[in-house]
Parts: C-alpha cells; structure tokens; sequence
C-alpha cells in the first residue's frame, strides 16, 4: 500500500546534524567520551581529538552528499558568513581523494579584510581566525559541512557575535555555580543559560516584492498610503492560515527540522500578512545558531513557494512592526530550572535570590539591554504599534510583587494573588493560574517560569541581547555570593539581601500599562533609562561602569567595546543613508514621471472637456492639486538630497549619525507624506508602484 505521509518528523528530525548520536556511533569510545567532557566543563580541546572527529565528521557529512565543508561565523554585519572549501585534494595521475584534517576542523584563516571589524583589524594585518565552536553541533546543508565557529582577530579580539555570547556563559556559570554551592546545593555542576526565541515575520508575494526598490534595497517600504483595511478587525491573530502559507509553515518546518532546529509553534500573527515561528528552547549559544538558521531557511524556503520573507522590524508603516521574544532562563546541569518558583515562592530562598539578581541586573544595566536590540529598524518598532516603548521595565506579578514587597516591609499582605482558575462552566477542570498573568505590554515580563525580553528586533542576531543578560545576571550574583560568602548567619543574610535588592531596585517593577502615555511620566520620575533613537543610547556602551563590568567578567576589553560601538554606529549612518538615496531614486525615477503623465492626461482632459463646453471644473480643480502635489514633491527631493549630502559630510561617525537623524530622517518623511498623498489622488493605472494593500491582502 502506498504510503500517505512519508515524512514525520521523528524520520527527519536532525538527519543533516552530527549530533550527539552520530557522534556516539562513529567515534572510538574514549575520544567520544573526551569530547563530552570538553563540551560539558568548557575545557580546552586536545588536538589529538580534533583529528579523529574531523575524519568521522567528513565521512559522515559525505555520506549525506556534502562535497566542501565551510566554517561558519557570525561577524558583526548580522548575519552569518561562510567561505567554503571543498574536501577533494589531488594525489596525482588526476585522481583525487577526499580529505579533511583536524587542523582544518579547529582553525580556519579568513583572508577577507572587509568585514566590519570598528578599526581592530587594519587592512595591513587582515588576517582573521575562525576557530571550531565545539558546543554547537556541525551540520549539512546545500551539499557543505557546516562548522560553527567564532571570528577573532590575530592578536585574539573577538570580531563576531559568538565570541562574547561563549565568554558570557562561562561567566554566568562561574557566578551561578559559587551561589548554588553557597546555598548548599551538592548536586549540579554546572548553570546554563536557555533562551527561546519566538521569530516574527512576513511574507510577500515575490512579483510584487520585484517591483518595490524601497523592499529590495531596504527591507521596508518607504512609500505607501494607508490600505482601506488595516489590522483593527483584529482577524488574522491566530486566524486560520491560508493554503500558500499554510503549505509554506510545512515546508519551513521540515526543513528546519532536518537541521535540528525544534520549530514548535506556528500562527498568524497581530498586522495582515505577518506570521510567527517558535522553536523549543536550546541552550543559549545553540538557540542563537539555531535562529540564525532559522531567518536564512525563512528565506530560503519562501523563494521556493515564489514568496519573500521580511525580517525587517517595520516593513509597513501603520500596522504592528516584528519582534523576536527572547525567552531567558537559566538551569542546572541536573536539570533545575532556577527561574522556576516552585509552589511556595514565598519560601523559595534560591529563586527569590536568582530572580532578585535579575532585577538588580536591569535595573543598574537597563542601558545595556537597551542599546543591545537598539537599530535603525528597531527603533522604528519601538513604541509603536502593539510595541513596547524603548524604557526597559519588569513585569512581576501580582504575587511575585507581593512577596518581594513583603521581604522588604516586613508586613505580610491579606491573601496572595494567586488561586485557582474559574472558568463558569461546572464540567469544565478548574487548573492552578499560572503565578504570573500575561501583560502583553511589559518589555520584560517574568512569565512562570522565565524571562521574556519582547524588545528584540525581528532581524537581528539574538547574541547580543543574550551575552548582555547573561553578563549582567552574572554581576549581580556575583554580589550576592560576595555578601553570602562574608557572611556568619547566611539565613538573616539571604533576607537582608533580598530587603536590600527590593528596596534599591524595585522602581524597575511596573505592573501597568506600558504602552500608556501615564507610564512615560512615571518612568521618567523613577529615573529610569529611555532612549527614542540608537544614537542616544548607543553612547552608554563606553561608560565606566560597563567597561568595567565587561572587564570584570571577561566579556570583552575596553577596545572590543569601542570597536563594536563604532561598528552600531557606522552601521545606523549606513541604514538611513540607503534608505534616503533609495527613496530620492524611487520619487524621481518611478513617483514624479508617474504623477507628471496623470497631470498630463488631467490636461488633455481640461481641455477637451473645454471644447466640449463642460461648465464642471472637477478635472482642473483635481489637476491643480496633482500640479501643487508635484511641486511639493520636487522641493522636498530636492531638500532630502541637500540634507543627506550635508549629513554625509558631518564629520566623525557620531556627529554624521547625529546628524542623519535630526535631518535626513524628518526630510524623508517629508517626501513619504506627499507622495502618499498624492498616490490616494493618483489614478491606480498610472501609480508606478504596488500598493499597501497588494503587499499586504495578497498572500
Ligand atoms: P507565547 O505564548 O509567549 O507566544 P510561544 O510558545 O510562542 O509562547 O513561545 C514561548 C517560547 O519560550 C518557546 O520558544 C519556548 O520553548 C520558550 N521557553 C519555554 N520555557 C522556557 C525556559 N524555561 N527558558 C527559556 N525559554 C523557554
Ligand atoms: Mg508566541
């Protein structure tokens, strides 16, 4: 009998990654168990190793129909690079064998001197290492050997993302480890970061993408009126998924699966057009290589169906931009997860001391995580639409508040905000409410038992943010052990802490409404950080007191946090100037000669309507507000190209990123404002480019 569903996930699942199991099955006993070990306790590798690995790992990648393999890295443009080299080398009489040395597995040299390095690197010592990232598993794709690696300089300055993520996970098992011990734990060995990230997106149809340059160039549309229907039917959030995406979600799925990256959930998402994909959460350093994968086979795989995939923070103005909930949470090699309360947080000591390093974290580096989701795109999102605004706050909990403010007051509250759930239907079970509710607006909501950072952007790389929690949850752990360890009665110790910390830090706590107009004012009042653009926050990356922090724990040195912080800003110039040479191009390419030819044919009208003995003046009244429009049009060109020649020119990259925002960006506002105009007056034959509703009602 023929079978109906030849692919399930359990035949697919991890095909095309040397994992765990393969592994196990193609590596003589001891190495195997070597390697284990060095993955597990973060050691350094034995070369001796590296060579026996490299020989299982290519004659398991050829079997899967790989030819090259290639190291893969993540430099600071984003997204990944790979340079691929193939395993055929020659052995005379034109025959080949194929070959793959442990040097080859553990070290690869990038000749490439034009990836951002913010001044580490200079051209006359290019040379750039790639080194094997043992923890996160090689895989096969596109007939390549995949080999996570990170990026550093020569003299050994991290130039990727993965660098200081690594760095930060064995900062924040050190810290995490000393407290566990401090408070008698003898059973784990070792603390890990998890993080699962849920990716926003949409799709397009790809013939309309193809004739939108502001798409093509920049991610996002430039131009565009207002569809007549917009998001606030509130009918596509988890709305049934249309055949096209549906049989897009399937593939995607499959594909990502074959990789080993667990895709879970999958739905429609707020704005028409948008979607969202979570996978299970991974380890930190793996989910960060995981989404990488996951954008790129988003891509990938919308091609295929003739779609496109737009990662981009706000590809449409007027309806919800895209995010990637980061969800955070931190357990033990045994399996604990710390973030959990458990059924009696109130006496939970452990949590309350791991969630209250958690709040001094954010409330002393709210910077930090601030400038870390902080893009050009991002800040677009921010704030907006169904956003949470760029002011870093907790969300807690009704109980979770409550208990904490106990510790600190000493006064118990009548009854604890939890219960059971009612639903009003007798046959219905009633279930225990979760300890905290949902609150959709909190950029940092503590949901039961994890983290949920929601001010990510949609098309970055999700390292950042994490090597940026990570480091800064290791910090305040690292203070509370520095207190535990001095201390005689640890039981009266833990309290005060706890007192302390809640005291100190507890205005970061907001339960409210954060998209609230009210919340801004108070925030302010509270001191809290707030940044409305990137080149505002940017700046605190140099601070003293981050610097220290990153010296502090091994993170990155004084240089790495100057050269990154050049890098964000070179690339906010570099964003906004494509977008305003890509917006000049469209309004005097495609926009102007579309409304010039409908004036004409409005002429041609005035005046046959004229010799016809029309009395009317619609047409003429309408022609001369297209006529205004295309003057408008041409002077705020004109005033967008002057601001960004001037901009161009500004001097130092923070002063031309200054003044790329205070100038170019309200000049190409300018420009979008009377173009959209005149594309509600301009007859639909004529308008040169497809519209908001074609982009959004198509798919
Ligand atoms: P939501 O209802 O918030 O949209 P989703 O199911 O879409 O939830 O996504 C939740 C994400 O959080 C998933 O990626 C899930 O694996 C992840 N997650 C669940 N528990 C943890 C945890 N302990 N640590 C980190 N991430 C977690
Ligand atoms: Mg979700």
């Amino acid at each position: 009998m023929e079978n109906i569903n030849p692919t399930t996930p359990l035949d697919i699942y991890g095909i095309n990654v040397f994992n765990d199991a393969e592994m196990k099955k193609r590596l003589p006993a001891p190495i195997y168990s070597s390697l284990k070990n060095t993955i597990s306790n973060s050691l350094s590798l034995d070369p001796m190793i590296a060579e026996a690995v490299a020989g299982a790992m290519k004659d398991w990648a050829i079997e899967k129909g790989a030819t090259h393999f290639t190291h893969w890295f993540q430099p600071m443009t984003g997204v990944t690079a790979e340079k691929h080299d193939s395993f055929v080398s020659p052995v005379g009489e034109g025959k080949v064998i194929m070959e793959f040395s442990g040097k080859e597995l553990l070290k690869g040299e990038s000749d490439a001197s034009s990836f951002p390095s913010g001044g580490l690197r200079a051209t006359f010592e290019a040379r750039g290492y790639t080194a094997w990232d043992c923890t996160s598993p090689a895989f096969v794709k596109d007939g390549s050997l995949y080999i996570p690696t990170v990026f550093c300089s020569y003299t050994g300055e991290a130039l990727d993302k993965k660098t200081p993520l690594l760095r930060s996970i064995e900062a924040l098992n050190i810290q995490a480890m000393r407290l566990l011990k401090l408070l008698g734990n003898t059973t784990a060995t070792s603390v890990k970061p998890n993080v699962g990230p849920e990716q926003e997106y949409f799709l397009v149809d790809k013939e309309i993408y193809k004739k939108r340059k502001d798409l093509i160039f920049t991610g996002r549309t430039l131009f565009g009126a207002k569809p007549p229907k917009g998001q606030e039917m509130e009918d596509h959030y988890y709305a049934k998924l249309h055949a096209s995406v549906s049989s897009y979600m399937k593939d995607l799925d499959e594909e990502l699966w074959k990789l080993g990256v667990s895709a879970k959930t999958k739905h429609n998402e707020a704005a028409p057009a948008q979607h969202e994909l979570a996978p299970v959460y991974d380890s930190a350093n793996i989910a960060t290589d995981h989404n990488q994968l996951t954008m790129e086979i988003m891509q990938s795989v919308a091609a295929k169906h003739n779609l496109v995939c737009l990662l981009h923070e706000k590809p449409f103005d007027g309806v919800n931009g895209s995010g990637k909930h980061n969800n955070w949470s931190i357990s033990t090699d045994d399996g604990e997860n710390l973030m959990n309360p458990g059924k009696n947080p109130r006496e939970n000591y452990q949590f309350l001391l791991f969630l209250c390093a958690v709040l001094k974290a954010v409330d002393e580096y709210s910077d930090l995580l601030l400038l870390s989701i902080s893009t050009p795109s991002n800040d677009r999102r921010l704030g907006g639409h169904e956003a949470p605004p760029a002011i870093v706050s907790i969300y807690l909990g009704e109980l979770l508040t409550e208990i904490l403010e106990e510790y600190e007051t000493g006064v118990k509250p009548g009854e604890y905000g939890t219960g059971r759930m009612q639903t009003g239907v007798s046959t219905l079970p009633t279930f225990k409410k979760d300890t905290t509710d949902r609150n959709r607006t909190s950029p940092l909501a503590f949901t039961a038992n994890k983290f949920e950072f929601r001010m990510v952007g949609s098309s970055s790389s999700i390292a950042c943010p994490n090597y940026m929690f990570n480091t800064i949850v290791a910090d305040a752990i690292m203070y509370i052990a520095d207190r535990l360890e001095e201390a005689t009665d640890k039981d009266a110790e833990i309290k005060n802490i706890i007192k302390d910390i809640v005291t100190k830090h507890k205005r970061i706590i907001f339960n409210g409404n954060n998209y609230s107009k009210e919340w801004e004012e108070e925030a302010k009042k509270r001191g809290l950080v707030s940044s409305k653009s990137t080149i505002d926050i940017l700046p605190a990356f140099l601070d003293d007191k981050n610097i220290q922090l990153f010296k502090r724990h091994n993170i990155l040195s004084h240089g790495e946090v100057e050269a990154r912080c050049e890098i964000l800003i070179e690339n906010y110039v570099k964003v906004i100037n494509i977008e305003a040479l890509t917006m000049i191009d469209m309004a005097k390419q495609e926009i102007l000669p579309a409304v010039i030819k409908f004036n004409k044919f409005l002429a041609e009208t005035v005046v046959a309507e004229k010799r016809a003995g029309v009395k009317t003046n619609a047409t003429k009244k309408l022609l001369a507000k297209t006529s205004e429009g295309v003057d408008a049009l041409c002077d705020a060109i004109e005033k967008l190209e002057a601001a960004r020649e001037k901009a161009s020119v500004a001097g130092e990259y923070f002063v031309k990123a200054g003044a790329f925002k205070e100038y170019v960006l309200p000049a190409m506002e300018n420009v979008r404002k009377i173009a959209d105009e005149l594309e509600t007056v301009v007859g639909k034959k004529y308008w040169p480019i497809p519209t908001y509703a074609e982009m959004l009602f198509k798919v």
